[in-house]
């Protein structure tokens, strides 16, 4: 049987890096496993003035895998319309072109339109949309959207009231690609479908959750982006609030997106939200600067970055949770550029055992720590006996990762998430509440940063772990960081 799905996609941005580095090679994992094969087109428009057989070399030279034939017979699905979204006329054409390739390919109807550019330009496409009568009338259209979907609550709303005018929600799939993880994807698996972990998934067995987003790389040549954002936004807004939410949202009686979306929604709801206070003590920000053997320069010294700048990019925090299953835990957040390596993991950390039978306080929490990137897998560190005539109790790692064999199997996220797109399943995708809740989260750490002096930036080193407040956070509790770079 035949796994296609008949589709149009019509990407906004078609020239960008975005879609050229991401989407394009995602489209063509899907056109390799036959989830897309005769009948579908792209259209990519911009507004530069390609023709289509241009378009077509550019999106196969970034293509790394398959055969040139492979390649050239999926690029030539691919059509170019120059166009200025804010201009009326564009559409007119732009819709001759969507009715001849629905057509053609006989697509049913069935269209997706990508919005792969500026944010400030969401509205004006979707109204146009509408208006100029782009979307299907015996298909589905379905609009996917990028980050950075605001800087503020007030910003993300007046964006989000743009898009529901004309889409419903079930048409509006916002992407976060870590949603799209391998490992990220396990956590509920690894939650509901172990009744032992499930039970102890609480604040009567766990301690506290540690959550590392760490890159190697600067801000590279996105700085002019980087000054408006930070990594508050960057990062901890979007990423880092939904992975939290996949470690901690309540049992969904079914999987159905409805079910999962609410349970999710749950988390949003009740993350507690901080005071002023709170923020200065319990959230720390750091800059880099150059590394310690001067190869590396700082963020100040980087290109289109204010050389006075007090943007942050590292931020450390803790984040906790009203909900009576999380009550008192305590989610230490990590993320920062030029940090060690890239590395994305968490370590769920276990209380200790009670009992003086092995030696009470000194025995060591035990720690299930999931590996998310580069490497995938998890491992469980759980206390055991010495080995040998010796009494202590060790930690020892029951360990799994993911096989080169495996690693072939999975999917990129953008692959991955595309594909749900096409199949209509929204249950990975983040809902308006969702993203809600977060921007009010985050605004109130921004707003009381605003009200103090910043730090004296850059405070680390690039290469480094980041500030050494970020470390202090835990100290001063007693714990630290169990990943340590
Ligand atoms: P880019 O600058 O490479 O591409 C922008 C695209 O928008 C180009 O194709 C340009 O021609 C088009 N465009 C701009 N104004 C237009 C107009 N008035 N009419 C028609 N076309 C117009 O940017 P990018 O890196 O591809 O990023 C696109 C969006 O996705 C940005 O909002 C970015 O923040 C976000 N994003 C990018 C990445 C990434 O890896 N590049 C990752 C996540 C999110």
């Amino acid at each position: 049987m035949s796994k296609e799905n008949p589709v149009l996609f019509v990407i906004f941005g078609g020239s960008g890096d975005l879609a050229h580095r991401k989407l394009y090679p995602a489209l063509f994992q899907l056109f390799q496993k036959g989830q897309l094969d005769q009948h579908f087109a792209v259209i990519g428009t911009a507004r530069r003035p390609w023709t289509h057989e241009y378009f077509r070399q550019t999106v196969q030279d970034n293509l790394h895998e398959g055969t040139p034939e492979q390649q050239a017979a999926f690029a030539a699905h691919f059509y170019y319309q120059s166009h200025d979204v804010q201009d009326a006329a564009h559409y007119v054409i732009l819709k001759k072109l969507i009715d001849e390739l629905d057509q053609k390919y006989q697509l049913q109807g069935n269209r997706i339109f990508y919005m792969a550019m500026a944010p400030a330009l969401f509205g004006t496409i979707a109204q146009y949309l509408r208006s100029e009568d782009l979307l299907s009338h015996d298909g589905f259209s379905r609009l996917i959207i990028e980050k950075p979907f605001g800087h503020d609550y007030d910003s993300a709303k007046e964006l989000n009231d743009a898009i529901v005018n004309t889409f419903d929600s079930d048409q509006v799939f916002r992407i976060d690609h870590y949603l799209g993880k391998e490992m990220v994807q396990t956590l509920p698996y690894l939650r509901f479908a172990n009744p032992m972990i499930n039970a102890s998934w609480n604040h009567d067995y766990i301690d506290n959750v540690q959550i590392t987003l760490a890159e190697s790389l600067g801000v590279e040549e996105r700085g002019g982006y980087y000054e408006t954002a930070g990594a508050l936004r960057d990062m901890v807004q979007n990423h880092i609030m939904q992975v939290i939410a996949m470690l901690t949202f309540p049992e969904p009686d079914t999987l159905c997106d409805q079910t999962v979306e609410a349970a999710r929604e749950q988390v949003f709801t009740h993350l507690h939200q901080l005071s002023e206070e709170e923020v200065q003590a319990n959230f720390v920000r750091g800059q880099y600067g150059p590394s310690a053997d001067g190869k590396q320069i700082g963020y100040r010294q980087e290109e289109k970055i204010n050389p006075q700048s007090n943007v942050e990019t590292f931020v450390a925090g803790e984040i906790k949770l009203d909900l009576p299953q999380w009550q008192g835990v305590p989610f230490y957040v990590r993320t920062g550029k030029r940090l060690p390596e890239k590395k994305t993991r968490i370590d769920v950390v276990f209380k200790k055992a009670t009992s003086n039978l092995f030696g009470g306080e000194s025995l060591a929490a035990p720690v299930l720590t999931i590996e998310v990137e580069p490497e995938s897998g998890f491992v469980f560190s759980i206390n055991g006996k010495q080995v040998g005539t010796g009494t202590e109790a060790v930690l020892h790692d029951l360990r799994y990762q993911l096989s080169d064999a495996d690693q072939q199997l999975v999917p990129d996220a953008y692959e991955r998430l595309l594909l749900e797109v096409v199949r209509g399943h929204q249950s990975n995708f983040v809902q308006w509440q969702d993203m809600a809740g977060a921007w009010h989260f985050v605004d109130k750490i921004r707003q009381a940063w605003e009200q103090c002096d910043c730090p004296d930036f850059p405070n680390y080193a690039s290469g480094s772990m980041g500030p050494k407040a970020a470390d202090e956070l835990l100290a001063k509790t007693g714990r630290h960081w169990i990943y340590q770079g």
